[in-house]
């Protein structure tokens, strides 16, 4: 079969029937097999409810149960979705935007496997010092740096925000915390008798700069209250890294802690410069190189060097390494570098790593669960992405995804479209079938689809600028411009061209009161909810003490009131080396987190469990306090008015992390808010409401910076600033600055083609 003729669905799909998982309303389906299923629907409609609660998790259970008793025990343990069956399922591979492995040694390159491929390289191909391939190991002690164990990274004292060269000592030149004027530790200096406490540190020979910093060896005479003492010098730099850096901090209070941060810098170790090996490791060289260099390049550019090695023993490693490579570059990665920090990576860009991990794989008859894969994609890209999911199917494989980008939802095979909205009020199937049958289909998908796609031709004037000037981090090429105030400026361009870079990094470290919205997890306690995140708490409880006459300290899940067994959390929680930590049912409060005494309570009908299940729409009427309800507004107006209020935030999504953030900001006025692609998990009618949130903010006098692929948000901006032409080396430069009307006739601009043809 061609690509535009699909075959029937073959009468063996995975059947589902009446699946209940969080709203899903006795959800029965059959998903064809060796074909992509897309499915849509608004957010919160469901989509994840069915395709990773109900399939993903079914599939694991089920394949985990395959294995023998003494590996399963170490396996987490899945609770069977709630459905009456879930049948003909194959092992499923779960590619989501979790960060991969977050730990500090874990690299785009070993992540991916492709550092031990370059190892071998050197092993077999570099100068031969001594031929172990694990001596070009950061994660063996023979290989690794002796300084940073490894890491690349090392913290340490900031000699420039610990001391004022301006001051003497007697005017307080030195600024850590404790360390003021009269105080001991000051005393050790000032006392010293070979530092002139009256000298500005500027005017200090070499030897008393020394002596400050690392001096040792003689004793000095401190006095306090109680009397006076002895002790040994120590330099200020020595005693502080002894005492702050290196120091675990975990016992100090938040405070303390937060004030002896400010004088620590995390930055590249000064042994390997951030190579993060021994200089045996990197007395290798190979094409004149060493292995860190290698690591340090440009993914494309590695591409390039590998082709050119001609060596009968290396060509064989090297063309598996460059195979691997291209796979990495043909999803629009191309712009990493293999010692890139998989923690520094976007959710986005983990995923697609992990993508390109399964690519090389020659299993078939999986099937691959995708969460949004098109995140943090420029259209340019979304086309990449579509070849890939299509090879994986052609592979022999069932491929099942989660999208809202009408790109990807076109290459679809079956469409199931859930709804009709949110929450309580989706949890059905609207729509299942072709994509050409979406199009036309009475659903939120089908309108979108369908809708005309026109952008503003007015747009608001700025009210002044907020100047970047002479960027260079990563890969910006002295970038300056100014970042119109009063108005909503997108700022856009190819994965990898520098948006984040110039924005998340440069701008807001340069104007530090502007605020800035993301995805990333909200430090918060596995207890955290939208109530006690919106502050609700504290006025809940207080009106269930007032009404009941009970303590109002017993309606918090932190207090004696809480169900002992899974401390108030409703699931027990079971940490698990290497994996995902696994959640399991309370059986002794059903979830519902309480003692029984306390759900014995009621406000006007309800225990504080039930309001715990209230979502945020049916919560503002149900309260009738101004204070309550006006936090409450916040969290409709950003959309997530189906969330309930006890929902824990660390199941939400990343989109939806987001929103929660902006609906406790939406009161301000004179705000530079900055925003990390908020249409992220976002469907088109979505993007509507939150298009009306952001002119709102900046209706009210605030300014909104978006980074953003979404040509519907690109288009409804009043400035844009495109940044290119290409990703990493070859991008970090701006394009364009103006309106929307001035980047459709914009040449050269990747942004401006696609533009222009979604306006065709
Ligand atoms: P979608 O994937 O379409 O955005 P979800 O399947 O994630 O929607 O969510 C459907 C509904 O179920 C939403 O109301 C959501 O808040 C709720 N929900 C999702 N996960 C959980 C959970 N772990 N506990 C309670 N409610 C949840
Ligand atoms: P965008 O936001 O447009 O996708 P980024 O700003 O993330 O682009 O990336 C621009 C360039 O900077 C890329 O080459 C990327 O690999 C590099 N880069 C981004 N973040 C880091 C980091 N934490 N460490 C090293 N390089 C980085
Ligand atoms: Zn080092
Ligand atoms: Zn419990």
């Amino acid at each position: 079969a061609t690509a535009d003729t699909p075959a029937p669905a073959e009468p063996d799909g995975i059947r589902v029937v009446g699946a209940r998982e969080n709203n899903l309303k006795d959800v029965s389906l059959t998903i064809p097999k060796n074909k992509i299923t897309v499915f849509t629907g608004v957010s919160g409609s469901g989509k994840s409810s069915i395709v990773f609660d109900t399939v993903g998790v079914e599939a694991q259970r089920q394949l985990n149960g395959t294995f023998p008793a003494f590996i399963r025990n170490q396996l987490p343990k899945y609770e069977r979705p709630r459905a009456d069956a879930i049948e003909n399922l194959s092992a499923p591979v779960i590619v989501d935007q979790k960060p991969v492995g977050g730990n500090a040694r874990s690299t785009v390159g070993t992540m991916t496997d492709i550092y031990s491929m370059i190892r071998a390289l050197f092993a077999r191909h570099g100068s031969p010092t001594d031929g172990l391939v694990s001596t070009y190991s950061f994660n063996d002690p023979k290989g690794m740096c002796p300084e940073c164990d490894g890491l690349g990274q090392s913290v340490r004292a900031d000699v420039d925000l610990m001391l004022d060269k301006a001051k003497s000592l007697n005017e307080g030149a030195i600024r850590l915390p404790n360390y003021g004027v009269g105080t001991p530790d000051w005393q050790l200096y000032a006392n010293s008798g070979k530092l002139d406490p009256d000298k500005r540190l500027g005017d200090y020979t070499p030897e008393e700069w020394q002596l400050l910093l690392h001096g040792s060896g003689f004793k000095v005479q401190l006095n306090v209250k109680s009397g006076s003492y002895k002790t040994n010098y120590e330099g200020v730099v020595d005693r502080f890294t002894r005492l702050g850096v290196k120091r675990d901090l975990s016992a100090v209070s938040e405070r303390t802690r937060e004030a002896i941060q400010r004088f620590i810098t995390e930055g590249p170790c000064t042994a390997c410069d951030g190579a993060r090996l021994n200089p045996a490791a990197l007395a290798t060289k190979v094409d004149g190189r060493n292995i860190a260099d290698w690591s340090r390049m440009q993914i494309s550019d590695l591409i390039e060097v590998l082709a050119a090695i001609d060596d009968p023993v290396a060509t064989p490693i090297a063309t598996a390494a460059r195979t691997a490579l291209e796979r990495v570059a043909a999803i629009g990665l191309g712009y990493l570098s293999l010692d890139r920090a998989t923690a520094t990576l976007s959710g986005g860009e983990s995923q697609r790593l992990k993508l390109v991990r399964h690519l090389g794989s020659t299993l078939t008859g999986m099937t691959y669960i995708f969460d949004e894969p098109s995140v943090g994609l420029h259209p340019r890209d979304v086309g990449r992405l579509n070849d890939l999911l299509r090879a994986l199917r052609d592979q022999g494989n069932t491929v099942l995804v989660v999208e809202h980008d009408p790109d990807v939802i076109a290459i679809a095979d079956h469409v199931v479209d859930v709804g009709p909205r949110a929450g309580a009020h989706g949890g059905e199937i609207v729509y299942e079938g072709t994509v050409a049958g979406l199009r036309t289909a009475d659903t939120r998908t089908g309108e979108g689809l369908r809708r005309a796609t026109r952008g503003k031709d007015s747009f608001r004037t700025p009210s002044g600028a907020l100047p970047i000037r002479n960027a260079t981090l990563h890969n910006l090429k002295d970038v300056s411009v100014d970042i119109p105030t009063g108005v909503l400026t997108a700022v856009t361009g190819v994965a990898g061209s520098g948006k984040s870079t110039l924005i998340a990094d440069v701008f807001t470290a340069a104007h530090p009161e502007a605020v800035f919205v993301d995805q990333s997890a909200i430090a918060a306690s596995s207890r955290s909810t939208p109530a006690t995140y919106l502050g609700l708490m504290d006025p809940v409880r207080t009106l269930f003490a007032k009404t009941t006459g009970a303590a109002a300290g017993l309606f918090s899940f932190n207090s004696e009131g809480a169900c002992g067994d899974c401390q108030g959390r409703g699931v027990i929680i079971t940490e698990l080396a290497y994996m995902d930590p696994v959640t399991t049912h309370c059986d002794s409060c059903d979830g519902r987190r309480f003692k029984d005494e306390v759900l014995a309570h009621k406000l006007r009908g309800k225990s504080i469990a039930d309001v715990l299940e209230l979502s945020a729409e049916d919560a503002v009427t149900f309260f009738t306090e101004a204070p309550l309800r006006r936090k409450l507004r916040g969290l409709i107006d950003v959309g997530l008015d189906y969330l309930s209020l006890g929902q824990p935030l660390s199941t939400l999504s990343g989109g939806e992390r987001q929103r929660i953030k902006l609906a406790t900001q939406l009161n301000t006025t004179g705000t530079v808010y900055v925003l990390d692609e908020p249409t992220t998990g976002l469907h088109m009618s979505d993007v509507d409401t939150l298009l009306t949130l952001i002119d709102g903010l900046v209706d009210k006098g605030n300014t909104v910076i978006v980074i953003e692929h979404n040509l519907d948000v690109i288009q409804q901006a009043d400035w844009i600033i495109d940044l290119g032409p290409d990703g990493g080396r070859d991008g970090g430069e701006i394009i364009f600055t103006g309106t929307p009307t001035d980047l459709l006739t914009t040449a050269n601009s990747l942004t401006a083609d696609h533009l222009r043809q979604y306006r065709a």
